[in-house]
């Protein structure tokens, strides 16, 4: 059908990276692009040069500790791109470009960045991969800031407008005026880019990896971004507007009905009290999950610490983070998961050798029984933090008796250094395990002799069960946590754990799928622990579901015997739902 202009609709497919819907016209923002100058310089410009680099450099940081930062995520770009900044390494090689290779400053920092980047891009690692963009973003900033240039951003849009452009940087994204911004439509950004992980904070609609997107919007008069199918929509007819306009009122009264959740205790019709806990990975992630009114912390992912670190984060720096945290929450509980590094995710002071099957290998709990100066450094400044807050202990990755013994043995150990040295630690500090692994699941009945509770780690649970690498999207439909095989393991957990008086928790990803909610709470889960964005939304489901009928649901699901199966009757009983 033709609009009334007469133009055609058209849909294009890409990635949907940010959920929601946006109607309106586009903004195309592009960035001036910069020749840079390749002329060499003389060797009495040297010190002059490296002046100007330093002062710009400096100028720089200063200019990024003044970000207004309107989300976690932005507060966290900010700081990484400071962090970087100061790397001594990363001057070194733009002193050395300009000292040994007479380069002008503006091709010394160009080239720096761009040699960076590319190193960044070539680690396995996803989250060092990202790095990538942030080295260019770097580079692109200091520029033009060299040349005393004004970059164009996203923080003074003319009117509300859908945001049309190659690639958000990260420092694009840091300074959006979201009340300007519908929507994003870029040509590239991946699910775990910084744009959109800030679009996701920002409950910015979002799709990426519309090709030619510049020539496919020239003569667009008004677009549709629909991020939950990852399509966009150049010049809708006006059935197509009428129903998204629809969807986006639908969405706007469930946004309402959710703000009025906030704050309100996760308890069903018929009276069972369930905690909603968040993940976090850093201060900031801890801050959005507080504004979402949180019961706790389900998970605090500390690799995040060693990651963005260059060496081994003392004792003292762990200590001073985990009380900060712990402090935040006021009482609330925090469970502070150990060190679970290797697998998908590398720090490279740690030089841990290449491995053939790195998820198979020497991780988390392998790595800090093997390595105790590094675990117990870990262990003590949980336990001092355990005195200023209400601190639980989670180990990652567990498949025998023998580890958290071991654990416990640790555990034992420095307590009787802290009595000896007077350092208050709470002494009845809780110890549970994330359940990851199948021999986690068989050994459930034991394993819950020796722990306070299970956190069940279904991002790692459903790829070990199933032989599904969680990374691999060739495989995306058989790594699915509806699986019989993956409910029937989430049971059995959960039933242990009652046997023994124990509670049992989730923090994995299906914690947070809303699809999967009343069947987790027929399962009998005693906490979610999710991402902060989440959190409304799965305390309305478990408010108005009820366990008892839930209880006689999930005993139908355990019993059948295919995915497909489980899935029909999933969505028939959250159909029956009305909220
Ligand atoms: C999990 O495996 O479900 C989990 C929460 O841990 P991570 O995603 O950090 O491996
Ligand atoms: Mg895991």
């Amino acid at each position: 059908m033709r609009t009334k202009e007469g133009q055609v609709e058209e849909i294009i497919k890409g990635v949907g990276i940010s959920k929601g819907y946006a109607i309106g016209k586009h903004y195309h923002f592009e960035k001036q692009k910069i020749a840079i100058s390749e002329e060499s310089i003389s060797e009495d410009k040297v010190a002059e040069g490296i002046n100007f680099c330093k002062n710009t450099i400096d100028s720089y940081i200063e200019e990024l500790e003044l970000v207004e930062s309107s989300s976690g995520e932005a507060k966290a770009i900010s700081e990484a791109h400071i962090q970087m900044l100061s790397d001594p390494y990363f001057f070194s090689c733009i002193e050395g470009k300009i000292r040994e290779d007479l380069k002008n400053a503006e091709l010394a920092i160009y080239e720096t960045c761009k040699e960076m980047a590319e190193v960044m891009a070539s680690l396995d690692d996803l989250y060092l991969k990202e790095r990538e963009a942030d080295y260019r973003d770097i580079g692109e900033s200091l520029v033009y800031k060299l040349r005393g240039l004004e970059k164009k951003s996203l923080s003074a849009l003319p009117d509300k407008v859908i945001v049309a452009c190659q690639d958000l940087s990260p420092t694009d994204a840091l300074k959006i005026d979201n009340t300007k911004v519908l929507g994003f439509v870029t040509e590239k950004g991946s699910k775990t880019s910084h744009t959109a992980i800030i679009a996701q904070n920002l409950s910015i609609p979002a799709v990426s990896g519309i090709e030619n997107l510049s020539e496919s919007l020239k003569t667009c008069q008004s677009l549709i971004v629909n991020g939950y199918e990852g399509i966009i929509i150049i010049d809708p007819d006006e059935d197509t507007l009428e129903a998204y306009r629809k969807k986006i009122e639908d969405e706007r009264e469930k946004k309402h009905r959710l703000e009025s959740i906030k704050g309100k205790k996760a308890v069903t019709k018929d009276g069972k009290e369930i905690r909603v806990g968040a993940n976090i990975g850093n201060l900031e992630d801890l801050s959005d999950a507080l504004k979402n009114a949180c019961d706790g912390v389900g998970l605090f992912r500390t690799e995040m610490l060693y990651m963005k670190s260059q060496a081994l984060p003392s004792e003292e720096d762990q200590f001073a983070y985990y009380k900060k945290a712990g402090q935040l929450l006021d009482g609330k509980e925090l469970i502070i998961r150990t060190l679970d590094i290797g697998g998908d995710k590398g720090v490279d002071y740690l030089q841990i050798p290449k491995e053939d099957n790195p998820f198979l290998g020497y991780r988390a709990i392998r790595l800090c029984l093997d390595r105790p100066d590094i675990f117990k450094a870990q262990l003590r400044a949980i336990l001092r933090a355990s005195a200023l807050g209400n601190i639980k202990i989670m180990l990652p990755y567990l498949i025998s008796l023998e580890e958290i013994r071991q654990v416990k043995k640790f555990l034992e150990e420095i307590k009787s250094d802290l009595d000896r040295e007077k350092i208050a630690y709470d002494k009845d500090i809780e110890v549970g395990i994330m359940v990851e692994t199948p021999a986690a699941v068989i050994m459930a009945d034991k394993f819950a002799e020796e722990v306070d509770f299970f956190s069940i780690g279904t991002n790692d649970l459903t790829q070990y069960i199933l032989a599904a690498d969680r990374g691999n999207t060739k495989i995306v439909s058989i790594y699915n946590p509806y699986n019989p095989a993956v409910l029937r393991a989430i049971k059995y957990v959960i039933d242990q754990s009652h046997k023994k008086g124990k509670w049992t928790g989730m923090c994995g990803a299906f914690a947070s799928d809303p699809d999967a909610t009343r069947l987790l709470v027929g399962l009998g889960l005693d906490e979610f622990s999710l991402s902060a964005s989440k959190i409304s939304e799965i305390k309305s489901i478990i408010i108005n579901s009820s366990y008892e009928e839930e209880r006689e649901f999930a005993n139908r699901v355990i019993n059948l015997s295919t995915v497909a199966e489980v899935e029909d009757l999933v969505r028939e009983n959250n159909k029956k739902a009305c909220f």
